[in-house]
Order: structure tokens, then C-alpha cells, then sequence
């Protein structure tokens, strides 16, 4: 056994020996609308060297692949074959990728507008504690490659309610890390008085990076993959990481989630098998007053509540309520920037999954709010989303976290001493 990790390892450490280029390299987007265009799909994601962003796994899902230019004639072909009509987002994504890179040194305080690395992230929580008395910094474990991850909690008055954010889980989704800066800043420094008593009322539990090997892996410039997601375990000599919003306990491989290695939502070999989702979970147990849980990820522009593999509501006792709730936060994120959400059960609005960190806190811990938030969508219809774009996003997500906020109290949520 000790003999096969090692061949594991250097296979994979041979596999990652630079970073990946996606010079000439199109991004193209479509819908599968019949079943005779999935089975094509699924034997193009299984025999070529296509990259699908997320699997092909059900009629009606919206997908987007990255392919090389050489290789574009053969999809073509499929696509005229089957009368799938498709979208060109970009002919080179790595002009995209290299658009993000950071134009100056960082410093103190952060202007977000740019991606910072996890280094910078954490120094500035670091900051923050420092310069705030109600802010320290958490630790809520350790990873594959030895990395902390790390939170920060904001508490005025501990019999608040409190709300936990988990963001970068999906390592390569970055605008969900750098809102969630934004909202640890202007939480701790907002002067106006009605944001004020809000904030205020609340134990806020904010984790930037969740995932921070794999968020690590998007920024490596030399050895890394700006479209990874997973984590960076090794369960599997050809295939690197887990899909760890696919590893959580409560309905694990219900369905919505892979059993092959390879699979971008490959969801572990057993459910938890991943130390990230373990220790945010084990984490999280500790937390009192669960009054609000919420994952955020990007693109599809959407608030989703529970339950993902199903669209009965049997057990979503409060579903009227989490309806409610995700339309007043529909409708207080467009009135900022007329950015455009739709909200609902995950399967029927997005596509089926299982073993989610949202279906955890919801199912297992019995948190009343929880949602997902699906952030805005970059020009190339991908998760790429152009940095001047960061601060605009995180207004109509922190706008609709207060309509949550504020909703909620009208149905009987978030009162203290639980
Ligand atoms: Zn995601």
C-alpha cells in the first residue's frame, strides 16, 4: 500500500510539473436539450482532452467546456450532428486569466480591486482582529497539504443569533472569497446607524477560503490550474482531489455526484473523507445559536436553498418561510445594481446534488436559514469574473443578506437568546 501511495504521488507530482496554459483555448457555452446530445457529451468528456467545467449529467443543465482550438472541429461536428447550439465566450482563455493578474503591490488595507492571494487574505484578517475588539481570527483546522484554514468571527454580544458564511470551497470560483472580505470590512467599519444595529445584532462566522489548497493551486503561476475546484487529496494515481461540496455527511451519493475519481464532482471515497469538510463541519457543531448558514460560489446568479438531490419538500419543513426569504433577497440584490437572480430548490433551478455543506448545516444541524448563493457570472458565461466587478457584486450580496436578515425577523427568526 505504502509502495502504490508513493507511485501516486510522484505520478501526480510528474502530472503537475507546470502550470497550466489555456493559450488558444476556447471557452464554449450551451444547453443539452435532448438526450441523444448527453450521451454525446458524456463520450466526449470520457474520450478527449475537452475540459467540461462541470460534468454533463442531465437534460436542461447549462454547461461550458474549455477546448483547445484543434480540437474544436471534432465538437463542431458533434454539435451540428445533434443540432446543439452553442456559444463561443471567449477564443483564448488564458487572455482572460492573465486580465485577472494583479496590477500593483498589495498594502495595508485593501481596495478590492483585485483577486488577493491567501496570504494577503489572511494578513488582513490579521489586521482586522488587531484593529477591532469585537474581530479575532479562528482556526477551524488543517488540510491535505498542511495549510490552516482559517476564519474570522465578529461578536458584539454572544446570545445573537449567529450567521456562518463559508466561501471558496469550489477553489476556482474567487469572487466568492473576495466578496466575503468585502463584507468582513464593511461589517466592521460601517457608520450608518440603521446598517449598524443590524450588523451588530449578529455573531458573525466568516470563513474567506474554505478550500485552501485548491484555492492555493488556482494561483500558483508555475505549477497551478486556474479552473481547479477540488481539493488537493490523493485517493487515485491518475486523478488529483474531491469535489468537497459534494463530501459532506447528510445524503452523501444521493445523487447529483460522482463516484469516478476523475469527475470534477467526484464526491470522495466515503462521506468526510476530506479533513476540510470534516473540520468545518466539526467546527461548526461548536458555533451556538445556528440561526443562519450560507455557502457562497459563483456563477450561476442564483439564491438556492435546501434540500439538492431531491424536489419534495417533506423534509424542508420550512420551505414556505425559505421561499419568502429567498425572494426578498432576490428582489433587495436587483434593486442595487439591476444584476438579474432567480431563487429555489437547487435541483429545479440548477441541477441535482448531494452531500453539500448547505444540505449539512440544513439537514444534520437543523439550521433554519440556509442558503446558497450562486454570484454573478463573468462576460465569458463562466466563473471568471472581471475584478472591477468585486465591489458591485459584494453590495447586492451584502443587500440581500440584510433583506435575509430583515425577512427573517418578520417570520420569527433571528431573535436572540435561542
Ligand atoms: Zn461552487
Amino acid at each position: 500500500m505504502k509502495v502504490l501511495k508513493v507511485i501516486f504521488t510522484l505520478a501526480l507530482v510528474l502530472a503537475a510539473a507546470s502550470a497550466k496554459n489555456y493559450k488558444n483555448h476556447k471557452v464554449v457555452t450551451f444547453k443539452i436539450d435532448n438526450d441523444e446530445q448527453l450521451k454525446e457529451l458524456q463520450e466526449l468528456e470520457r474520450n478527449s482532452g475537452v475540459t467540461f467545467l462541470e460534468p454533463p449529467e442531465a437534460v436542461n443543465s447549462k454547461l461550458a467546456i474549455v477546448i483547445q482550438s484543434d480540437l474544436f472541429g471534432m465538437f463542431e461536428e458533434i454539435a451540428t450532428a445533434t443540432n446543439l447550439s452553442f456559444k463561443v465566450t471567449s477564443d483564448d482563455l488564458q487572455k482572460i486569466i492573465d486580465s485577472e493578474k494583479p496590477k500593483k503591490q498589495p498594502k495595508a488595507a485593501l481596495d478590492h480591486d483585485r483577486y488577493y492571494t491567501l496570504e494577503e487574505m489572511e494578513e488582513f484578517m490579521t489586521e482586522m482582529a488587531a484593529a477591532h475588539r469585537s474581530a479575532s481570527v479562528f482556526n477551524v483546522g488543517r488540510t491535505t497539504e498542511g495549510r490552516t484554514i482559517k476564519g474570522i468571527k465578529i461578536a458584539t454580544d454572544m446570545s445573537n443569533p449567529a450567521i456562518f458564511i463559508e466561501a471558496n470551497i469550489h477553489a476556482r470560483e474567487w469572487i466568492s472569497s473576495a466578496t466575503a472580505l468585502w463584507i468582513i470590512e464593511t461589517v466592521l467599519t460601517s457608520t450608518d446607524p440603521e446598517s449598524r444595529e443590524i450588523f451588530d445584532g449578529i455573531t458573525w462566522y466568516i470563513v474567506p477560503v474554505t478550500n485552501p489548497d485548491g484555492f492555493a493551486y488556482t494561483h500558483d503561476e508555475v505549477n497551478g490550474d486556474r479552473l481547479w475546484r477540488k481539493t488537493k487529496s490523493i485517493h487515485n494515481i491518475f486523478c488529483m482531489g474531491v469535489d468537497p461540496n459534494r463530501n459532506f455527511g447528510y445524503n452523501w451519493m444521493m445523487g447529483g455526484s460522482s463516484a469516478l475519481p476523475c469527475s470534477t464532482t467526484y464526491a470522495g471515497p466515503s462521506a468526510f473523507s476530506e479533513p476540510e469538510t470534516r473540520a468545518l463541519m466539526d467546527y461548526y457543531e461548536t458555533v451556538p445559536n445556528k440561526m443562519l448558514y450560507l455557502c457562497f460560489h459563483s456563477a450561476a446568479q442564483m439564491i438556492i436553498y435546501p434540500l439538492g438531490h431531491t424536489m419534495e419538500t417533506t423534509d424542508v419543513p420550512n420551505v414556505e418561510d425559505l421561499d419568502t426569504i429567498a425572494e426578498a433577497a432576490a428582489v433587495a440584490l436587483k434593486a442595487v445594481h439591476d444584476t438579474d437572480y432567480i431563487y429555489g430548490n437547487g435541483y429545479r433551478i440548477l441541477y441535482q446534488t448531494s452531500g453539500s455543506s448547505r444540505d449539512h448545516a440544513y439537514g444534520h444541524f437543523k439550521t433554519p436559514l440556509v442558503f446558497t448563493y450562486e454570484m454573478r457570472e463573468g462576460p465569458e458565461n463562466i466563473f471568471i469574473l472581471p475584478p472591477d466587478q468585486i465591489i458591485a457584486n459584494s453590495e447586492e450580496i451584502l443587500a440581500s443578506l440584510v433583506a435575509i436578515i430583515q425577512t427573517g425577523k418578520t417570520l420569527g427568526y433571528f431573535n436572540a437568546n435561542l
